[in-house]
């Protein structure tokens, strides 16, 4: 049935700004915070207060808009979107409508192997609303009035976007970048991050788009693709049991992954949008542009570009690699030391990542210095330690041990000795312990042959080179 339909989805993404203060007050942002501490008379919106344009949103809003290949307006305006409920202080959010700072640019996600290009209908600046709390009083709504005038970019893309797994793959691809830009935190959870799915399906081949519901309320990426998925089976049932949808909006409940009406089409809001009387155009200047534009750090495309290509590493490490910018800063700090691109990828997306899950820890306070995992890599390259030995020494650093590899590697007898004398009692000292395998071993059974070096590990507590050790053994017993 599900495959007679073509899904559409367009997403409206708000990412709140990493901003000291507000978009037009100098209040401070902090997150948490005891409720209407971080409030003043223009977030308030008291009579007589002016707004004030807080310059650092631009920037954020420029960088984001290039990194998206977006045209920026370089004259953009604010306008009023006007509208009554109890956490907007004003009865108007001042947001962009017609001439919003960014128009077009895309999104580049990959699903199942296939590239694909989302593109973007705008990006706009405005502020965040407070927020009700229906929880903490019986018989009152709260409202925390903290949030009210946070910094707020909204992405808006075009109905491009043909599957919940591109949804997923979209909003995945957003929050890295504007991670990586350092324009939002990307956290869901916390709201920093949020996103409105806006759902249509229609017949295969069908050229006009049929109705949408807007979805709103999911916490997470996964509710995402949930709330999707959960969206279309509604709406392909409706259209087999020969019924219309409705446009409205609605409100996702994660739990069963259902959703219920919020406001039906008759109810939508007239918004009455008017330019903004407060505020000037805001003008950017071409220098501004260059001066970010020079300021920009390197994007995780550019990264995977330069990790496969000169590095000669495969398509997934670079994909981990860059997950996020500390992982990637990390990588490249590592192969200012040493040239096993190969090792360095492999110890972080494997050792390093999987002790910082352990311990708890971000890489920015990990103990284990860049330099410090290449003289790990070197000691290995050059068989002065055994892999086990390279995990003890990584174990030292990380325990916040400063000296150098080789350093740790003495005091901890980790070196291993391919000095065939010294090799030779250990290998004796082994097989006269095991008389009955060594018999076993020279009738034909080699697998014995672990069994040995194993012995001669434990005698010489992993300072043999298992290569020599190996070599010097099969000849013995020859
Ligand atoms: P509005 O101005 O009413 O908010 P927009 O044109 O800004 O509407 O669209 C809001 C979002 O809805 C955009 O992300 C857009 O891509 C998406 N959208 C528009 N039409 C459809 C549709 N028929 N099906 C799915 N998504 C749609
Ligand atoms: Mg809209």
């Amino acid at each position: 049935m599900e495959d007679k339909y073509e899904i559409v989805i367009g997403l409206e993404l708000h990412a709140q700004l990493n901003t000291k203060t507000k978009i037009f007050a100098a209040d401070e942002t902090t997150f948490g915070a005891a409720p209407n501490t971080q409030i003043s008379p223009i977030t308030v919106g008291l009579p007589g207060t002016l707004p004030r344009l807080n310059k650092e949103v631009v920037e954020l809003a420029v960088k984001l808009g290039i990194a998206l290949d977006c045209h920026i307006n370089e004259v953009n305006f604010f306008d009023r979107k006007n509208y009554f409920y109890a956490d907007l202080p004003k009865g108007y959010q001042i947001s962009q409508d017609r001439q919003p700072i960014c128009v077009g640019g895309f999104v580049e996600i990959v699903v199942n192997n296939e590239p694909k290009k989302i593109a973007l209908s705008r990006i706009h600046m405005e502020e965040d609303a407070g927020k009700n709390n229906h929880e903490l009083d019986p018989d009152f709504s709260l409202i925390d009035l903290n949030r009210a005038g946070v910094p707020l970019l909204e992405i808006v893309s075009e109905p491009d976007i043909r599957s919940s797994d591109e949804a997923y793959a979209y909003v995945t691809e957003l929050r890295k970048l504007v991670r990586y830009l350092d324009v939002c935190d990307g956290n869901m959870e916390e709201g920093s991050m949020r996103c409105d799915a806006n759902v249509s399906v229609r017949l295969k081949g069908e050229t006009n788009y049929r109705n949408r519901v807007e979805v709103k309320n999911m916490n997470s990426i996964r509710n995402v693709k949930r709330a999707i998925d959960a969206e279309v089976k509604r709406q392909i049932e409706i259209y087999e049991n020969g019924g219309t949808v409705d446009q409205e909006t609605r409100s996702f409940d994660p739990v069963d992954a259902s959703s219920f009406t919020l406001r039906s089409k008759e109810n939508a809001h007239d918004y009455r949008y008017f330019p903004e009387p407060d505020l000037p155009p805001v003008v950017i200047s071409s220098s501004i542009i260059e001066q970010i534009k020079s300021q920009m750090p390197q994007l995780p495309k550019a990264l995977q570009m330069l990790f496969t290509q000169t590095y000669n590493l495969t398509a997934y490490d670079a994909q981990v690699l860059t997950d996020d910018k500390e992982t990637a800063d990390y990588f490249m700090a590592v192969i200012q030391y040493t040239s096993n691109y190969k090792a360095a990828a492999n110890w972080i997306n494997n050792d390093v990542k999987s002790l910082l899950n352990e311990i708890n820890c971000s890489l920015k306070d990990f103990a284990v210095q860049a330099k410090q995992l290449a003289e790990i890599i070197q000691l290995l390259d050059d068989n002065i330690v055994s892999s086990s030995g390279a995990k003890t020494i990584f174990k030292a650093f990380a325990d916040g041990n400063k000296s150098s590899a080789i350093a740790v590697a003495e005091a901890l007898n980790l070196i291993q000795s391919s000095d065939k004398d010294e090799l030779t009692k250990w290998i004796e000292a082994a097989l006269a312990k095991y008389p009955d395998k060594v018999k076993e071993y020279k009738n034909g059974k080699k697998g014995n042959l672990n069994l040995f070096i194993g012995e001669v590990m434990k005698l010489s507590r992993g300072a043999a080179d298992p290569k020599t050790t190996t070599q010097l053994i099969a000849q013995l017993l020859k």
